[in-house]
C-alpha cells in the first residue's frame, strides 16, 4: 500500500481519455488499494486512476464520513463505500440535480455543475463481478464527476458560469507557476 502522488490541473494527464481495464490483475488490486488510501489521506470522497498518472478505468468513492485522525469511517454504510469501479458506465440517466463540487486535482476551488440527479451505472468490481447501482444525489454526482476524469474531462469544464470556470482555471494556473 502506499499514498501516490495527485496530479493537479492542468496536468495533460487529466485531460487524457483512459483505457479499459481487460484483467482484474494483482496490480490491478494494487492499484485500488493505493488510490483508496491516497484518496483517504487527501480527505476526498472521490478519485479517478487519471488523477495519480494511470490511464486505466478505475475509481473509487467513499462517501462514509471519516474522522480527522484515523482512517475508519464513523458511520460505515457498505451503500456509501469504498467502491472500486473498473470500465464504470452510465447506463441510464434521469433529470438534473445542480451540486458544488471540488476535485482533489483543483485544490481550494468550487463550482456548481450540472448532473443527472438518477443514474444507473454497470461496472466491474475486483471480483470481477459485473454491477449494476442505482444512485441519486451526492453519490450519482460523484459517479458521474469520477467517470468524466476517465474521459479527460474536470468539473469547470461542464461549468455553465463561464466566468467563474475561467477563474478556477486561472488560478490553478497560476498556482501551477508560482
Ligand atoms: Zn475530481
Amino acid at each position: 500500500m502506499a499514498i501516490r502522488t495527485i496530479l493537479l490541473y492542468p496536468h495533460p494527464i487529466l485531460a487524457a481519455k483512459a483505457e479499459p481495464i481487460k484483467e482484474i490483475t494483482q496490480e490491478i488490486k494494487t492499484l485500488a488499494t493505493d488510490m483508496l488510501e491516497t484518496m483517504v489521506a487527501a480527505h476526498g470522497i472521490g478519485l479517478a486512476a487519471n488523477q495519480i498518472g494511470i490511464t486505466q478505468r478505475i475509481l473509487v468513492i467513499d462517501l462514509n464520513p471519516t474522522t480527522d485522525d484515523s482512517e475508519t469511517s464513523e458511520v460505515n454504510d457498505p451503500a456509501l463505500g469504498p467502491h472500486v469501479m473498473i470500465n464504470p458506465k452510465i447506463v441510464e440517466q434521469k433529470g438534473s440535480i445542480t451540486w458544488e463540487e471540488g476535485c482533489l486535482s483543483i485544490p481550494d476551488q468550487v463550482g456548481e455543475v450540472e448532473r443527472s440527479a438518477e443514474i444507473e451505472a454497470v461496472f466491474t468490481n475486483l471480483d470481477g463481478e459485473t454491477v449494476q447501482v442505482r444512485a441519486t444525489e451526492l453519490m450519482a454526482v460523484c459517479i458521474q464527476h469520477e467517470i468524466d476524469h476517465l474521459n479527460g474531462i474536470v468539473y469547470p469544464d461542464r461549468m455553465h458560469d463561464r466566468a467563474k470556470a475561467r477563474e478556477i482555471r486561472l488560478a490553478m494556473k497560476a498556482l501551477k507557476s508560482a
